[in-house]
């Protein structure tokens, strides 16, 4: 099981095979299916239960495009191996990818007041509760959804909010906004992503893409997680492997902790929103 993301490509036919090769050097860790997104003005998801070639066979020739993008190669815990529970998952519309290592202990809980709000699901993985929230986080209908739930309170959500603060204040539905030029859209997501993980029990290594945006959103608690920074583009993969054809330049990020990566910059971040002066290592890897 591991995790790709990349943002930086020229077309989505680059973002395809970097994901793709990065899936190919996280078979290591075992897997028993494989997927990616791509963003563009919309998402494209293609995932099949099965080996990489099998997803690499299934891709459409030249018809994606997009900058950004995130793959998966899982190892079920929650679901059985299949094309509809591979990763990415995504929202009830379609404008969220999201990729996830390890269990979300709570997604009973969360799967639970999500259907009493309106959301409905596909899969039986526990990942697929993460695109519902930030699709009600984006909505501004994230309160709601906490205020059914048992395991989530609304003061998760509050010192959520109060880690973004800082200069940029963004409360949950403020969504609508970021379409003009008050609120910046990047802004809005990060509070909805991080909103979205405050919501989670367990262990994760998650990433997010959304439709008409080259950020990829990741976080981090109790499963690895890698930034890779490159010429053109920057990475995150679960392990080194996945990018290293790419770059050796690498942040290994702590648990708490949150990236933004963006094709000129990544932004790392920690449990309180506080911006991390990351060091960047160079490191020697035997390919
Ligand atoms: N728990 C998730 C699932 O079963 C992720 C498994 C993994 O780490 O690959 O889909």
């Amino acid at each position: 099981c591991g995790i790709i993301g990349y943002t930086g490509a020229d077309d989505g036919e680059q973002v395809c095979d970097v994901l793709l090769s990065g899936l190919s050097g996280l078979e290591y860790r075992g897997y028993d299916s494989a997927g990616l997104a791509v963003a563009d003005r919309s998402i494209a998801i293609h995932k099949c239960e099965g080996e990489v070639t099998a997803l690499e066979a299934a891709l459409p020739d030249g018809s994606v495009d997009g900058a950004a993008g995130i793959g998966h190669t899982r190892w079920s815990t929650h679901g059985p191996p299949s094309d509809v529970n591979a990763h990415p998952h995504t929202d009830c519309t379609g404008r969220i990818a999201v990729v996830h290592n390890g269990i979300i202990e709570n997604y009973r809980d969360l799967r639970e007041a999500l259907s009493a709000a309106g959301h409905s699901f596909e899969s039986e993985t526990d990942t697929e509760v993460v695109p519902h929230l930030l699709e009600a986080a984006l909505d501004g209908d994230l309160d709601d959804v906490v205020r059914r739930t048992t395991t989530v309170s609304s003061d998760d959500l509050a010192t959520a909010d109060a880690d973004v603060a800082g200069s940029t204040a963004v409360a949950d539905g403020e969504a609508a906004e970021a379409d003009g030029d008050s609120v910046d859209a990047t802004t809005v997501r990060e509070a909805a992503f991080r909103r979205t993980v405050a919501c989670l029990e367990g262990s994760y290594a998650v990433a997010a893409v959304f439709a008409g945006d080259e950020t990829v959103y990741a976080a981090r608690h109790e499963s690895p997680l890698v930034l890779g920074i490159g010429e053109a583009g920057h990475y995150l993969a679960s392990d080194v492997p996945a990018f290293i054809e790419y770059t050796d330049r690498v942040i290994y990020l702590d648990d708490g902790e949150y990236a933004r990566v963006t094709p000129d910059r990544v932004v790392v971040t920690d449990e309180r929103g506080r911006v991390v002066d990351a060091d960047i290592e160079t490191i020697e890897w035997d390919a």
